[in-house]
């Protein structure tokens, strides 16, 4: 069933968000070669702590992490761990933080320097399908229309792969609310988006083939031909008219073009 947010409960999500997009900047300053993904995981939950709040995935269906971290050919749920990251890595950090009653969701993917032109437009076609569906999360809308413009972007326009296994969703109470926002599928059809639903949208796009396994870890989704993945994600709120992100990249973004151990050029 949907839960659909009145204005009080979307800016208690908001500023979840703020909170994690603040933790996920923080750590954008921090990334550079040498750094294992666990580091960057155990700033992100002091962060979110600190803050009054705690981390959404940990404990989550057993999540031992505040943070996924996924390197490389991992798309998802990655486990942080004590590996080194290194130069020409993309790492996909996704978290979330509950307080006050609701969850919020974001991810980034940031990539050490230096990363082949293949690789820059790998991210920028993610990252420019996330608001491409983002465009799409209007009052009289449908779910599909979210889902086609995505697949349009990177499948149709550039042969990515669009990972079928695992999608968007509602956000609120609980971290996983209906209805399911799939980045693959066809205009005009699903749920018609109504005004105060609040979803995250979340491309997971594969350079190369859509197949995924599961790794033996039982949580992290890795591409089947090992080639690299990116993903991006905002929860946003669905309105008339205009989208209203609820997360935002601006300090993330900026904290990554002051890192000269990252690109972010592409
Ligand atoms: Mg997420
Ligand atoms: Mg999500």
């Amino acid at each position: 069933m949907i839960q659909y947010k009145n204005n009080s409960e979307v800016e208690l999500i908001r500023d979840n968000c703020m909170l994690v997009n603040n933790a996920i900047a923080h750590i954008a300053s921090l990334i550079k070669p040498g750094v294992s993904t666990l580091e960057l995981n155990d700033i992100v939950d002091q962060f979110i702590r600190d803050h009054g709040a705690i981390p959404s995935f940990k404990n989550y269906h057993g999540f031992p992490f505040a943070c996924c971290m996924s390197v490389n050919d991992a798309i998802v749920h990655g486990f942080p761990t004590k590996e080194e990251l290194k130069e020409g890595d993309i790492v996909s950090v996704d978290c979330g933080a509950f307080k006050n009653g609701f969850h919020s969701d974001t991810a980034y993917t940031f990539a050490l320097a230096n990363i082949d032109d293949g690789l820059k437009q790998l991210l920028r076609v993610t990252k420019e399908s996330l608001y491409k569906g983002i465009e799409k999360a209007i009052v009289g809308n449908r779910v599909g229309d979210i889902a086609f413009a995505i697949q349009e972007h990177t499948e149709k326009k550039h042969g990515y792969g669009i990972v079928r296994e695992l999608v968007g969703h509602g956000l609120g109470r609980e971290l996983h609310e209906d209805p399911q926002v799939p980045n693959y599928g066809k205009r005009g059809s699903g749920i018609k988006l109504q005004d105060g639903l609040v979803i995250a949208i979340e491309p997971m796009i594969n350079m190369g083939s859509k197949d995924v396994y599961n790794d033996e870890d039982g949580w992290t989704i890795r591409t089947k031909d090992g080639k690299p993945s990116a993903h991006f994600e905002h929860s946003v709120c669905v309105r008339k008219n205009k989208a209203d992100i609820l997360s935002s990249f601006s300090a993330i973004e900026i904290a990554e073009k002051s890192n000269t151990n990252l690109c972010s050029d592409y």
